[in-house]
């Protein structure tokens, strides 16, 4: 047989549980209490909390929303101005008639005027890093630069250019002017309509930049133009030299370009935990990221989540001590009565609990005392009747020769002497016959009480038989025992003798001379008892010395 398994967190719960002692009421009490209190608070606390982030998250959304649709509508005009700008230049007299002129002769001269009028206008626009002519074939005409550069036009511009009427190149990091740059070109055309090139301006990204700077801050920490690639162009939060450095290529956008507009909450571009919104701009493949850090986003729920958990703890931790405290008050009582019953079915009586308080447990407590006071009284009338004889009320047999045992064993000890008083009434056969019985046991209540009346409360009156008794004489020696018996034969003597007269003969033994065990006592009164009889009944004779 393979013993079941069981796992550690079952075994674990297995000794919790007793631990709980749930099947005290104390252990009942604090489970429920604890159960009311944190049911109903936790319950209220994680709507809230879920309430105010729902609402927390429509607010960021908003905000986001907004931020990437103005920043992208802004970035959309800024495009749109430059290549106005452009083409109003392009359309200049001075750059397609000198763009016309240069190969052909006195074509220097035709590249000197076009060249100061390019500097003319580069010099008017700061943003402007470079303005330059290009051939349909893509060699530099003429441009503002003192050395050739390397022009960053995409492939097939010459057909794109001639079909939109303008394009607009990647950005790039252009070493020569240290900066992140973009290309921005529309087409030249002779006044005939003879395509000539392209006028081309590398523009300072520094001014996305600051376009992106104006509408970041606030909620929106963070605006990032990136690519629908997923490729980030230039970010709010980057210094100017860092654009287009970064290799950002936060999976997030791809996620966000499927449903533009919406928050979603993931890793941001610099790999934090941020809510985004996602923007495009129109006709070309750049968009605008709007982010907020996550952390930032829900400080204020968060915070609002800890203080309702420390409140919450800090509930249980009050509930529990007055739940334990009102079951110690309920327990208590209901500890002392188990207690107390314990105590009574092992047999103790002497038992009183304490009556305290009110209600249904100061009753129980009153009437539990009052039980015990009952079946102790009733043991004690129990224990009298066991040892007592019911017709003479005199002590029993059985209590006369435990009270013998008893006193044998006290005089050896102390080295005292007792003696025992052996009666027997003379003729009560023919008494009985004369009288009835019923008189008889009359007349055997009569001789008992003066048995009583006649003897000490130290010693000890018994009906040792039908009409014999025994009386045990504490600390008394053999000629005390035959006083008490001639004072019982005084009193029979003065008895009423209308109902036939009455006498008793008696044995006396004296311990230890005539006996030093219960028996050997009896045994010697008996036999001087016979022999008062024999000698003519009505008398007391000590017994004989021992053979
Ligand atoms: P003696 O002792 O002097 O020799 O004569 P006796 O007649 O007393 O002789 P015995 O001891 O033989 O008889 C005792 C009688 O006592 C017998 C019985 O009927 C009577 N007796 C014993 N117990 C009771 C009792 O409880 N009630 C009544 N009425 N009679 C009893
Ligand atoms: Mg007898
Ligand atoms: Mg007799």
């Amino acid at each position: 047989m393979v013993p079941p398994q069981t796992s550690p967190t079952s075994r674990g719960f297995a000794r919790f549980l007793p631990a709980l002692r749930l099947d005290t009421i104390r252990g009942k009490l604090l489970v429920f209490a604890l159960l009311a209190t944190l049911i109903p608070s936790f319950t209220t606390s994680w709507i809230s909390y879920l309430e105010n982030r729902r609402s927390l998250t429509a607010k960021i959304t908003g905000e986001l929303q907004s931020v990437s649709a103005q920043t992208a509508r802004e970035l959309d005009l800024w495009i749109k101005e430059r290549l106005y700008e452009l083409r109003v230049f392009a359309s200049s007299y001075e750059v397609s008639e000198n763009v016309d002129r240069l190969p052909r002769a006195g074509g220097e001269r035709a590249h000197r005027r076009l060249t100061d009028y390019l500097r003319a206008v580069q010099e008017r626009f700061t943003d402007y890093q470079e303005l330059l002519v290009v051939s349909p074939g893509g060699q530099e005409l003429a441009s503002t630069a003192p050395q050739p550069t390397t022009v960053h036009l995409p492939a097939g511009w010459a057909n794109a250019i001639r079909r939109d009427n303008a394009v607009v190149g990647e950005a790039y990091w252009d070493s020569a002017l240290v900066k992140g740059a973009i290309v921005f070109a529309v087409p030249i055309y002779q006044t005939g309509g003879r395509f000539l090139g392209a006028l081309t301006v590398k523009l300072d990204m520094g001014a996305v930049h600051r376009l992106l700077r104006r509408f970041a801050g606030g909620e929106a920490s963070r605006v990032y133009l990136v690519t629908t690639a997923g490729r980030q162009i230039v970010g709010s939060p980057a210094g100017s030299t860092d654009l287009l450095r970064l290799a950002g290529d936060a999976p997030i956008v791809r996620r966000l370009l499927e449903r533009e507009g919406a928050a979603a909450a993931g890793r941001g571009v610099d790999g934090t935990q941020v809510v985004a919104v996602l923007k495009r701009v129109p006709q070309l493949d750049w968009a605008v990221l709007a982010e907020t850090p996550a952390a930032d986003a829900y400080r204020q729920v968060t915070r609002l989540r800890n203080v309702t958990a420390l409140v919450l703890a800090a509930l249980l931790v009050v509930v529990g001590l007055l739940a334990y405290l009102l079951a110690l008050l309920i327990t208590r009582p209901l500890d002392r009565l188990t207690r107390g019953a314990a105590r009574v079915a092992g047999g103790d009586l002497e038992v009183q609990l304490p009556v305290a308080g009110g209600g249904e447990l100061r009753y129980v407590t009153e009437v539990f005392n009052d039980m015990v006071a009952r079946l102790q009284e009733s043991r004690r009338e129990l224990e009298r009747l066991s040892i007592t004889d019911d017709l003479t009320g005199l002590y029993n047999r059985r209590y006369l020769m435990e009270a013998l045992a008893n006193e044998v064993r006290r005089s050896r000890r102390l080295a005292h002497p007792c003696a025992l008083l052996m009666g027997d009434v003379d003729h009560f056969k023919e008494y009985n016959d004369a009288y009835g019985h019923l008189a008889g046991d009359e007349a055997l209540a009569r001789v008992a009480a003066i048995f009583r009346e006649a003897t000490r409360d130290v010693d000890t009156a018994a009906r040792y038989g039908g009409e014999e008794f025994v009386v045990l004489l504490a600390e008394t020696e053999a000629a005390g025992a035959i006083e008490t018996a001639h004072r019982i034969r005084a009193r029979l003597a003065r008895e009423d003798k209308t109902k036939g007269k009455l006498s008793v003969s008696f044995g006396v033994a004296q311990f230890p001379e005539d006996g030093d065990t219960p028996e050997a006592l009896l045994a010697r009164a008996d036999a001087a008892l016979y022999r008062a009889k024999r000698e003519g009944r009505d008398r007391v004779l000590r017994a004989p010395p021992a053979p």
